[in-house]
């Protein structure tokens, strides 16, 4: 590296953050496992670097599960890192300085099923952020006529092309590519990937039997190499920024957060900024905190201390005052910048995904604040007015301001993941206000209609 290079920090190259996404039931939780299981016995003990919240797969490892179709020294980029929350509601949640946290994703259809809602709900969430994202057609195992191809990547020969050709599975891959380019996207098998702009790489894979998991990953680690890699480049030894993927209780540590850091380092004893529910938080870091490797954990003492880490990393982060740092939430470290600038700096970055809310209306609580954001947008569509939105569990407080509404279609709180704090049970069981409950926002909102027709019908 030259002196011009290192003058304002170390540039380097940090590793594409990854996200799953697709239908309830597609597969996504089965292919994360098995991409880690298989990189796991592809890169022996000790490989697969430990991460709070998500796993890295360094590029030698992706290499060697990856076998002839991967040339290491064609990469520069370190590997790649899966966020372990499956599904677009951690997408949607998770962001980095007002784009998504991810930088690539990989949407999983079930051959079978081809496109369902929730894969068109996802299609345009990519759309919308801008993410590049390669389609694992799942579950090829399942599909009548299937003839596993263990010994070989899929696309390793013509013959095993030509073979499936006229199989089953090629009708069933061909329709998701029809799917495909009716959401405006062209789309092709993945040996014919040319740009992710346009053209959407469609990859054949099991979850089940790991076949297609290797070109799966060459595809990915092409796209981030060929049109990520700008992105990619940061000041490695800069001040760090992240996003807060959960506040958690942790023995012996009180609240800590779990961050997926994407950019500069982080070290003990630090300050840092992290969003919180009436103000950004500013508070020194006690210890950073990296899962132990499994041989390793003998006692509860799952975690070992870290002084320094850099990006692209998940991290858990012990200090104190965290009680109100908030999921999805930005986080920064401030080292020699001037704190103030820090703060309006998370302070604006929180501004943009804030709810306008209105004199009259309902209360919303939602585990996170971009599901708050969807909740907000999706309550304007519906023309349902928001007094209150906030992160967090329905607490007492809640109730009290639920109950101040004039109108009775008002007095009511919409709960989005999150839950019920005992006290507050109670106190709604006393006044009238009324609680909805979900994990599906649609949900929420078709229940608090009905309820507001029944209103409406007892009041004729
Ligand atoms: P998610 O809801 O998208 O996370 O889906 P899951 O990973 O939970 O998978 C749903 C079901 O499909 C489970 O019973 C899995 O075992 C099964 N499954 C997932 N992938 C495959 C696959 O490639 N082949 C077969 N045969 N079953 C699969």
């Amino acid at each position: 590296m030259s002196d011009t290079d290192t003058r304002d920090g170390e540039h380097g190259l940090r590793t594409p953050i990854v996200a799953v996404l697709g239908h309830v039931d597609h597969g996504k939780t089965s292919l994360l496992d098995k991409i880690r299981g298989s990189t796991v016995i592809e890169g022996e003990a000790g490989a697969i670097t430990q991460h709070i919240g998500a796993t890295a797969i360094p590029l030698d490892v992706v290499s060697k599960v990856a076998g002839s179709l991967i040339d290491p020294s064609d990469f520069d980029l370190p590997g790649l890192l899966f966020i372990d929350t499956p599904g677009h509601h951690s997408f949607t949640t998770l962001r980095s300085r007002g784009g998504a946290l991810a930088d690539i994703a990989i949407l999983v259809v079930d051959v079978n099923d081809g496109f369902q809602p929730q894969t068109l709900e996802a299609i345009n969430i990519l759309k919308q952020s801008q993410t590049p994202f390669v389609v694992a057609a799942n579950k090829i195992d399942t599909v009548p006529g299937w003839k596993p191809n263990e010994d070989a990547p899929i696309q390793q020969t013509k013959e095993a092309q030509s073979d499936r050709a006229s199989s089953m599975l090629d009708e069933k891959l061909y329709e998701v590519i029809g799917e495909l380019s009716d959401e405006g996207f062209t789309a092709d098998m993945y040996w014919r990937v040319q740009d992710f702009r346009g053209n959407i790489g469609v990859v054949p894979v099991s979850a089940e039997t790991g076949e297609g998991i290797p070109d799966l990953l060459t595809v990915l680690m092409g796209l981030a190499q060929r049109y990520m890699k700008e992105d990619m480049a940061i000041d490695v030894t800069g001040p760090g920024a992240g996003t807060v993927l959960e506040v958690k209780e942790e023995k012996g540590f009180g609240t800590t957060l779990d961050v997926v850091l994407y950019d500069g380092t982080i070290r003990e004893d630090e300050t840092i900024v992290v969003g919180g529910m009436d103000d950004p938080i500013v508070t020194d870091v006690r210890a950073i905190l990296k899962p132990r490797p499994l041989a390793e954990i003998r006692t509860e003492d799952r975690f070992e201390k870290v002084e320094e880490i850099a990006a692209a990393s998940g991290v858990k982060i012990a200090a104190p005052e965290l009680d109100r740092a908030m999921a999805g939430a930005p986080v920064r470290v401030v080292r020699d910048r001037d704190i103030e600038e820090v703060i309006a700096e998370v302070r604006a970055e929180l501004s943009e995904i804030e709810v306008e809310t209105q004199e009259q209306g309902v209360v919303v609580k939602a585990d996170t604040l971009g599901s708050l954001e969807a909740i907000a947008n999706a309550m304007d569509e519906a023309e349902i007015p928001v007094m209150r939105a906030e992160v967090g569990d329905v607490a007492p407080r809640d109730i009290s301001v639920a109950s101040t509404a004039n109108e009775d279609k008002h007095k009511t709180i919409l709960a989005f993941n999150v839950d019920l704090l005992a006290d507050a049970e109670q106190r709604a069981e006393e006044s009238d206000v009324k609680l909805f409950e979900s994990g599906v926002i649609y949900r929420l909102i078709e229940e608090y209609e009905e309820y507001v027709e029944e209103l409406e019908r007892a009041q004729q």
